[in-house]
């Protein structure tokens, strides 16, 4: 009876039907109580509930935790969840208790406590991981792009034909390589599947999107469309963001075209984004306008901020105001919007305008979101913010920095070092610097050095690190929050395209 008005998503009927069962004293047993959870939206109720009725606590039941912290998980009381597993008995905790609890760090964003817990895991010793655990590690691994840790993974699997034979481990592995930036080890686990899912091919294409190399993603999609395979709105966005990254308008827009006309999918706002960028990128910002006003669906904020990242590039004003106006609306606490914008004004010597916009924020009580980076050093995962000094090394950090600023400044020519110094002051010390100055130092020479950035390079650091990988000889990799960068010898893969 439960288990029906469960599925009728009826919570008070199963919760009201449950308290009678306890108070008639009638046994329950962990089955009703997992067709309670359910159908609750929030299990706040129910779990105070499950201690006063013994299901809860130390020795609480296995399954019900589980179920709890899962819960807990998909409405994002990461707290809550961590709460019900630590109160669990360790020996009592299964591999669905660790992995109810991976995946609601997972699904929270919190990539780091998901490599914290596979450490516990692993140390523990007590209980086997499975597929489950490992597709959620190296999705985190992808996420911080730590390598060295996804590898480790893969050597560990790579014996055991169970795993070998798994789909979702192939394509989490195929993922974790393309994010972490070792394209060709994607690609060598892609060409040894024999059987490929739309997410395989998914993965792949998306990888070759964030490396700048368009065509060859449009020709793996072209493949996978004559292997008879059926994209969807997913692979869409993965083959019109390629397009993007590599400057591929007019196929960009014939494959936005022809996404209802030619492979029946729904285009949703996600792809209007695409296609808006593909636009402003290529600086027809009025088409693109004219695109937004077209749109039979209600465009969100991936269409407006992707018309106001076009605004910022090319350095329009109006519609960019416009834009903002819009976005305000949609997503009032979207501190990258603000941000763009009085960079806007800030190139269009627009003073006045800057400081209405930081007022704002100011009111609104917004930060910009602080810049980090991570580089992986022997397995571990090594963070920095912006203007850093809490590193043990952070001294010779600096040192090597300065180093560096005065050999690209006698690099650029100008000579004009005091400029360049106070440049410098204005911005800080972006974390994109002290990443690869601790890479420089910890590494050995010509060894390449990967850095995962969670916001946009700037323009400054990104001709900084040009230079520096001409200087040191080294292959810089950087990882920011659209694409992939691969400094070498003094210039960029992405052709100061991003
Ligand atoms: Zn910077
Ligand atoms: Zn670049």
């Amino acid at each position: 009876m439960i288990s029906g008005y469960s599925l009728h998503s009826l919570p008070e009927w199963a919760m009201q039907l449950f308290r009678d069962m306890v108070r008639a004293r009638l046994p329950s047993n962990s089955v009703t109580v997992l067709a309670l959870t359910r159908c609750l939206p929030y299990p706040f109720g129910l779990h105070g509930f499950l201690y006063r009725v013994g299901f809860a606590g130390r020795e609480s039941d296995v399954s019900v935790a589980n179920c709890l912290i899962s819960c807990y998980g998909k409405c994002g009381e990461v707290e809550c969840a961590r709460e019900v597993f630590d109160e669990m008995c360790e020996r009592r905790r299964d591999i669905v208790s660790y992995n109810a609890m991976v995946s609601c760090y997972a699904q929270n964003g919190l990539a780091d406590k998901v490599l914290e817990l596979y450490d516990e895991i692993r140390d523990s010793g007590r209980v086997r991981m499975d597929a489950v655990t490992l597709v959620s590690v190296l999705s985190a691994c992808a996420n911080l792009g730590a390598r060295a840790l996804g590898r480790e993974i893969e050597r560990d699997i790579s014996g055991d034909r169970s795993f070998n034979s798994n789909l979702f481990l192939k394509n989490a592995l195929i993922n974790m390589h393309a994010r972490c930036g070792d394209l060709n080890r994607a690609c060598e686990i892609f060409d040894c599947m024999q059987e490929k899912t739309l997410v395989s091919w998914t993965a792949l294409i998306s990888g070759y999107g964030a490396h700048g190399h368009g065509r060859k993603g449009l020709e793996l999609f072209e493949r996978m469309l004559s292997n008879g395979i059926k994209p969807d709105g997913v692979v869409m966005v993965s083959v019109l963001s390629a397009c993007s990254h590599s400057g591929l308008t007019g196929k960009g827009l014939e494959y936005f075209e022809k996404m209802e006309s030619g492979f029946d999918i729904k285009r949703g706002p996600e792809h209007y984004a695409c296609a808006v960028d593909l636009l402003g990128r290529a600086g027809h910002l009025d088409k693109a306008w004219e695109l937004i006003r077209s749109m039979q669906i209600e465009p969100d904020g991936g269409v407006w901020g992707a018309l106001l990242g076009a605004c910022k590039i090319h350095k329009n004003v109006e519609l960019g105001r416009l834009a903002f106006d819009h976005l305000v609306e949609i997503e009032p606490t979207n501190v990258g919007y603000y941000v763009l914008l009085s960079n806007i004004y800030l190139d269009a010597g627009k003073l006045d305008d800057v400081a209405r916009v930081r007022a704002m924020m100011k009111k609104r009580g917004l930060k910009k979101e602080p810049g980090c980076s991570y580089v992986e050093l022997k397995g571990k995962v090594h963070l920095f913010m912006a203007d850093d000094h809490s590193h043990p090394l952070a001294k010779s950090i600096y040192q090597m920095i300065n180093k560096l600023e005065t050999l690209v400044n006698n690099e650029r020519g100008g000579g004009n070092k005091e400029d360049g110094e106070e440049s410098e002051k204005v911005v800080g010390f972006h974390s994109e610097k002290l990443a690869i100055a601790f890479g420089l130092l910890s590494t050995e020479a010509g060894k390449e050095i990967v850095v995962i950035k969670n916001l946009r390079v700037c323009g400054d650091c990104h001709v900084f690190l040009k230079f520096v990988s001409k200087i040191v000889n080294r292959k810089l990799v950087v990882r920011d929050a659209s694409r992939f960068h691969h400094f070498e010898d003094g210039a960029c893969s992405c052709n100061d395209y991003w």
